[in-house]
């Protein structure tokens, strides 16, 4: 409901009102006339959800306002659809997640913040694509030694912590090398830039292998953040539902600024693997190397975001990776800075 009178806006009057027939809002005399103004004064009936929240089905984040009111659309335990097919189950549980998918044609991000105390969920989505050939905005990748650049997701585990993660084999016999491999990098800080092959000193936060299990990752064979189940679990999934381009996607829960739960999938279905250079193997062509996406999505499960930008793209949080690209397993200089922002450094007698 646009305002039509420009003597009119802000200013408006019954006589304006009466002039202007057709308006919807010709009850309201003064202040901005809305659609919503205008059936808050109709409902005497119990008010009705907003035309956007449907009673079934996923909910298209693009169609939603950013923030929204539980009193007006409840959306617990509702799947929400982001940027590029990416999306969330709203937690119940009165935790927040957030949603990232890396795909062979860039990323997407989905962030659902659940404030039950204000009666409120905040809506971030967001997605990157590559464009054919060099976009107009095309910037020389800087050496990722020396870029610093780095983004910082709202929540973290709490410093000094030890995760402990689970490995889910999954069905299609690939093996753990990659998985662990990459879990391993980031949280090492290690690199190539330097001959120790990792930064000094390591952030502080550990990792601690807890064993297989039999439990996926809490995603859903649409590659869906799912119900979380209280484990961290990094592995491979077969996710036929997801989008064709998907490579892998990692949920992680957090309540307040803090990370409690992280599980990471990476796709086996329509995808061919490789686990990484550090079993001695090359590359088969068209293989993604399930060290370095591992080690990109254990970046977002310590509280990474993306670094935007083409001259980012030597850095291990880009959100693109080629088909037998390995240079995303070893950190550049703003992968590290961003796990110092985090964490701060860990004590060499810790
Ligand atoms: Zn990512």
């Amino acid at each position: 409901m646009d305002d039509v009178s420009p003597a009119g806006r802000g200013r408006r009057t019954g006589a304006w009102c009466a002039a202007a027939a057709t308006a919807l809002s010709c009850t309201v005399t003064g202040g901005a006339i809305t659609a919503g103004a205008a059936a808050a004064r109709a409902g005497e009936a119990p008010a009705r959800p907003p035309g956007w929240c449907r009673p079934d089905g996923a909910l298209t984040a693009r169609a939603m306002p950013q923030k929204i009111r539980l009193s007006e659309c409840d959306l617990r335990g509702r799947v929400v659809r982001g940027e590029n097919g990416l999306a969330a189950t709203v937690p119940s549980d009165g935790t927040s997640v957030t949603a990232h998918s890396l795909r062979t044609d860039g990323a997407s991000e989905l962030r659902v913040e659940v404030d039950e105390a204000k009666g409120e969920i905040t809506l971030t989505s967001t997605g990157t694509r590559v464009p054919q050939g060099r976009p107009r905005e095309f910037r020389a990748p800087m050496d990722a030694c020396q870029d610093d650049a780095y983004q910082q997701e709202p929540s973290r585990w709490p410093k000094g912590s030890t995760i402990e993660w689970h490995y889910y084999p999954g069905t299609a016999g690939l093996p753990m090398s990659g998985v662990s491999t990459g879990v391993s990098n980031m949280f090492n800080a290690r690199t190539d830039c330097n001959a120790a092959h990792a930064f000094a000193p390591p952030p502080d936060v550990s990792e601690k292998y807890a064993g297989q299990t039999t439990t996926s990752p809490n995603l859903t064979a649409g590659g869906v953040c799912g119900d979380r189940d209280g484990t961290n679990v990094s592995g491979w999934e077969s996710m036929p539902g997801a989008e064709a381009n998907v490579l892998a996607a990692t949920c992680t829960w957090f309540r307040g600024a803090t990370t409690i739960e992280s599980d990471t999938a990476l796709q086996t279905q329509g995808k061919k693997w490789w686990p990484g250079p550090q079993d001695g193997s090359s590359c088969p062509a068209g293989s993604y190397d399930a060290a370095a996406v591992t080690t990109h999505e254990t970046g977002h499960m310590l509280g990474l975001g993306h670094v935007e930008g083409s001259q980012h793209s030597g850095l291990t949080m880009a959100p693109t990776v080629a088909a037998c690209d390995d240079d995303p397993a070893t950190l550049g200089r703003g992968d590290y800075a961003g796990l110092i922002a985090l964490y701060g450094a860990r004590s060499s007698s810790a």
